[in-house]
């Protein structure tokens, strides 16, 4: 396996970063992650832009243009010969001293790594997944926009330690104000009474490139979509459940905090549009 790091490929087992990063002693970063359907890269230019934007909103500056990066990951995903993959990309202030600074890092590290990825076994697409709210709150889009992928992922830490004390597979955030925000790394969808809804960005939730896939697929597909905050009420008392994202793609919810969604499987309209969404992934990509 190749990894990219700072303009050379390096063997996994040399991909090293200093101590010293700011990364990994202050979260200061930001990352991607991207999915290889068929060697494909899906919605590349829409994960890229995020990239971009999350390192422009922390002042952290990208060593590469987008045009740059894109050909640099194209390259990385080529080297790995891998058909279908997950792709990470992770820009780090780079080294500095042991202060905050982030004046005294010269220069970001920039990482692509390419890898297989199966993050749910495929019989929980047939079977939904349990899931439960958490006391962790989404941070507020006024202290840090959770519109930045930044390497500050504690929340979505805790979120996934709760969700294992619990012993199910993924859980939702609310934010401050109680309305649902997202998973640890999803968003969220319910459908009631055909009307499909999925939390605005402004109470707390990553514009996910999934999220907005599903949008305009379920637009297509004549549904009515709307982005309109909604509680853990909301949420039991739908017809149907589902997360989305791009490690997750589309996944049924069957059971929230004890309460079981609709018939307690994966509802229609959630399998239309997973059916939906595995379709575009193979045709839309950038080869
Ligand atoms: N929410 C969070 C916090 C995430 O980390 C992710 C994963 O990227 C998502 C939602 C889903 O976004 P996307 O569909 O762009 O992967």
């Amino acid at each position: 396996q190749w990894i990219f790091l700072n303009d050379e490929f390096v063997r996994k087992e040399d991909a090293k970063i200093s101590v010293y990063d700011h990364g990994f002693l202050y979260g200061d970063g930001v990352f991607e992650g991207i999915r290889v359907y068929s060697g494909n890269i899906f919605k590349m230019e829409e994960h890229m832009e995020r990239l971009y934007q999350s390192a422009k909103s922390i002042m952290l500056n990208i060593p590469y243009s987008t045009e740059e990066l894109t050909k640099l990951t194209i390259e990385t995903v080529k080297k790995n010969g891998l058909e279908n993959a997950y792709i990470r990309l992770v820009i780090s202030r780079g080294i500095g001293d042991l202060g905050l600074d982030p004046y005294k890092c010269l220069k970001a590290n920039v990482v692509i790594i390419v890898e297989p990825l199966a993050i749910f076994p495929e019989h929980l697409y047939e079977s939904g997944i349990d899931i439960i709210t958490v006391p962790t709150r989404r941070n507020r889009p006024d202290v840090l926009s959770p519109k930045v992928k930044s390497l500050n992922y504690l929340n979505n830490v805790l979120v996934r330690i709760e969700a294992h004390l619990a012993n199910v597979s993924e859980a939702l955030m609310l934010n401050d104000q109680g309305y649902v925000a997202e998973g640890s790394a999803d968003n969220v969808f319910i459908l009631k009474k055909n009307k499909l809804l999925t939390p605005p960005g402004y109470v707390g939730a990553l514009e996910g490139i999934t999220r907005n896939a599903i949008i305009d697929l379920a637009t297509e597909l004549g549904y009515e979509v709307k982005e309109e905050p909604f509680t853990r009420h909301d949420v039991y008392t739908a017809d149907e459940v589902f997360l989305t994202g791009t490690a997750a793609e589309v996944i049924a919810v069957i059971k929230v905090d004890g309460r079981v969604i609709g018939e307690g499987r994966p509802g229609k309209h959630t399998n239309i549009l997973l059916e939906a969404f595995r379709k575009l992934v193979v045709k839309d990509g950038v080869p």
